[in-house]
């Protein structure tokens, strides 16, 4: 049985990669923050087009504006000049109940610090999107199915032996993975994940990449990752920075 793939490499090569529709974007993105009678600009004119299953890598300097673009862009916080837009339609103007619903529904958060809460359970911590999104009834009638749900993405992080697990009986590492579980059990589409290896020693911080970018192969999830490691950073599909309030493209594999 010939090898099909392999007679023809160099035409597999030339493969043009699939163009994706843009899937997050922002135009003209602008953000200052008042301090008296100033106005300290962060962001001067951010102009991003994230595609759908892109994994994307945005670096800068501490104190740049990585987390407030991704606040802008995840609806934690707004623009004070310039749009955001999901799948090509503007998102950040509309009305706030909208947002948090949209935001709820659209985008999976990790942080640094995972913010998982102390006194719960693995399992508990990663049920808690579903308890808020839900109301006590409706979640109390379907916690089996939500148990199940979380189990099975505890699992995917590799999880599945510390269910009971407080996070304070749990190594960084584990806490990071725990914090990506709660932020996917509402499959979200875009998952930001602001220095989600900050606290982690490099080879925790390799582990927690590859479990991102295995999320973003094999389940399409769109990541804008922000980190101040360019070496981890190099592996996204694109590599931004963040410098001046604007973004230059320091890599692009697409
Ligand atoms: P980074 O994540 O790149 O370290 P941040 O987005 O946290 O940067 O902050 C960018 C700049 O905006 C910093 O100078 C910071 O002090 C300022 N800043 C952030 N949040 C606020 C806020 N709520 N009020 C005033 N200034 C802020
Ligand atoms: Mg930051």
């Amino acid at each position: 049985m010939p090898d099909l793939l392999a007679l023809e490499p160099t035409r597999r090569l030339m493969q043009p990669a699939p163009i994706a529709p843009a899937h997050l974007s922002t135009v003209a993105l602008e953000k200052f923050y008042r301090k008296g009678d100033h106005k300290i600009p962060v962001l001067r004119g951010v102009e991003i087009s994230i595609r759908r299953g892109e994994f994307l890598s945005i670096v800068g300097q501490s104190g740049s504006g990585k987390s407030t673009l991704l606040h802008v862009m995840g609806l934690l916080d707004s623009p004070s000049v310039g749009e955001v837009l999901l799948d090509g339609d503007r998102i950040d103007d509309l009305p706030q109940t909208t947002r948090d619903e949209l935001r709820n529904r659209v985008f999976g958060f990790v942080f640094q610090f995972y913010h998982l809460l102390p006194e719960l359970s693995v399992l508990e911590n990663v049920l808690t999107p579903l308890m808020i999104r839900h109301s006590m009834l409706g979640y109390w009638k379907r916690r089996r199915e939500f148990k199940a749900q979380a189990e099975e993405i505890l699992e995917k992080v590799g999880l599945t032996h510390r269910l009971k697990h407080k996070p304070n009986e749990l190594s960084g590492g584990e806490m990071q993975r725990a914090a990506i579980a709660r932020s996917l059990v509402a499959k979200p589409e875009i998952l930001l994940a602001d220095e989600p290896t900050g606290n982690l020693d490099a080879g925790t911080g390799q582990e927690i990449l590859g479990l991102l970018r295995n999320l973003n192969e094999q389940e399409g999830l769109t990541i804008v990752m922000v980190t101040h490691d360019e070496n981890l950073a190099r592996s996204a599909h694109r590599l931004v920075r963040l410098t001046e309030g604007r973004l230059e493209v320091l890599s692009d594999a697409a």
